[in-house]
């Protein structure tokens, strides 16, 4: 293995006494982030105002951070976007599929996706009102329902709870069979595993890049669209700078080039300053030893768990090639004893309604702290550290 994790870690400003194993829920601060944002606050908007949207490649800075990621996905440049929020990104990739399949009716997804996801999907069921049908199956059998009734696939290759991950190449090989589209949500992907949209022939995928990417909170979401559907999409959302010409304020929308209809609105700037710093170290790494790394720390945390805490079960699935970056346990006192966690410095996250689940991040995180983080977890779980009241009251995010 490289030092390049070294290097990589030295770049993150994590605070004392911490082992943050949460990583896939929000990424830590990259220490160039401040400075950044920093100087586009001071440098462009204070001097530039309103002329830094030119001088300062503001207009410019969804595609060219959308170039950046595609590297991380397998994309090629020019077919990744960035803004809004994840939510909206899956509702314009929805809403295309749907007008490419007219004739079919089924959106299929499977129980272990994230809610947002499913909420879109029936909210936009119901905005159209063409009796679109949103079906849910259980995730391993998701391959034998994919029929010539589907639409399209809306799938999160990794689930958030269990870290389980989709074959993408094979599903989407069996929905092209039967004539349907893919949507590929990369929330737990993007930056945790190799991605490869491209080679799998991946019809849309969306992300956002908080997590793994560590872009900070609120930072705007990603839409890859296949190069060859592009061109046929009417998008529902139609705002301004989707729009061929924005600077010409025509009362008509025209879809503009390519990727760029996929844009809506006003691009958050400031987040994507920070995110562009993230990107900075995002660019000294290698997918593939990335990915070898995030196993051997898994792996050994799992193996240390089920030698020093057997009361914990684990909810993902053993083989690591069928799981993303992260572990989940099962713990029916999952909440307090996360708390306990917390409040000793391993920082992991908990989903109703038993899991306890840890990230891991080899941008940050190495075999020390999860020998260091594991130690804690046998104390707090040998000694029920975690059965104090203080630690049961749920807090608004878990
Ligand atoms: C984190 C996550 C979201 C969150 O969507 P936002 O619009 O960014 O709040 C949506 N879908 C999945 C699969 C996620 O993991």
């Amino acid at each position: 293995m490289s030092d390049i994790f070294q290097k990589t870690k030295s770049l993150f400003d994590l605070p004392d006494g911490i082992l943050y194993l949460d990583g896939n829920s929000l990424g830590p601060l990259p220490i160039a982030a401040a400075a950044r944002v920093e100087a586009v606050m001071k440098a462009e908007w204070g001097q530039m105002l309103i002329t830094g949207w030119n001088k300062a490649g503001w207009m410019a800075q969804p595609n060219a951070v959308g170039d950046r990621l595609a590297r991380l996905i397998g994309a090629q440049s020019g077919h990744v976007v960035v803004g809004d929020t994840l939510s909206i990104k899956v509702y314009q990739a929805l809403d295309a599929a749907l007008q490419l399949r007219p004739d079919r009716k089924v959106i299929l997804s499977d129980s272990g996706n994230f809610p947002s996801d499913l909420y879109i999907a029936q909210g936009l069921i119901q905005a159209l009102n063409q009796g679109h049908e949103l079906r849910l199956v259980a995730p391993e059998d998701l391959h034998n329902h994919i029929t010539e009734e589907v639409a399209v696939t809306l799938i999160t290759q990794v689930d958030y709870r269990t870290g389980r991950l989709h074959d993408m190449c094979s599903i989407t090989e069996t929905a092209h069979q039967n004539g349907a589209l893919c949507i590929w949500d990369l929330a737990h992907s993007a930056g945790a595993i190799e991605v490869e949209l491209a080679k799998a022939k991946a019809d849309f995928a969306v992300g956002c890049t908080y997590k793994y990417l560590n872009g900070g909170p609120g930072s705007p979401g990603f839409i890859y669209v296949a190069p060859h559907l592009i061109d046929n999409i009417e998008p529902t959302l139609s705002g301004w700078l989707g729009h061929a010409a924005p600077f010409a304020f025509a009362q008509g929308y025209e879809p503009g080039n390519g990727i760029d209809r996929m844009r809506v609105g006003t691009p958050p700037v400031l987040a994507l300053a920070s995110l562009e710093a993230a990107l900075d170290v995002w660019d000294m790494v290698d997918m593939a030893e990335l990915r070898a790394q995030s196993i051997a720390l898994s792996q050994l945390f799992i193996a240390e768990i089920e030698n020093k805490c057997p009361m914990l079960k684990l909810g993902s699935p053993r083989d690591p090639n069928k799981r993303g970056s992260q572990v989940a346990f099962h713990f029916q006192e999952g909440y307090a004893a996360m708390q306990a966690l917390i409040e000793r410095g391993v920082i992991g996250d908990f989903r109703a309604p038993d899991t306890m689940r840890f990230g891991f991040t080899p941008l940050y995180i190495d075999q020390q702290d999860v020998r260091a983080a594991t130690d804690i977890i046998a104390d707090v779980m040998q000694n029920r550290l975690w059965d104090a009241d203080a630690y049961k009251i749920r807090a608004a995010v878990t």
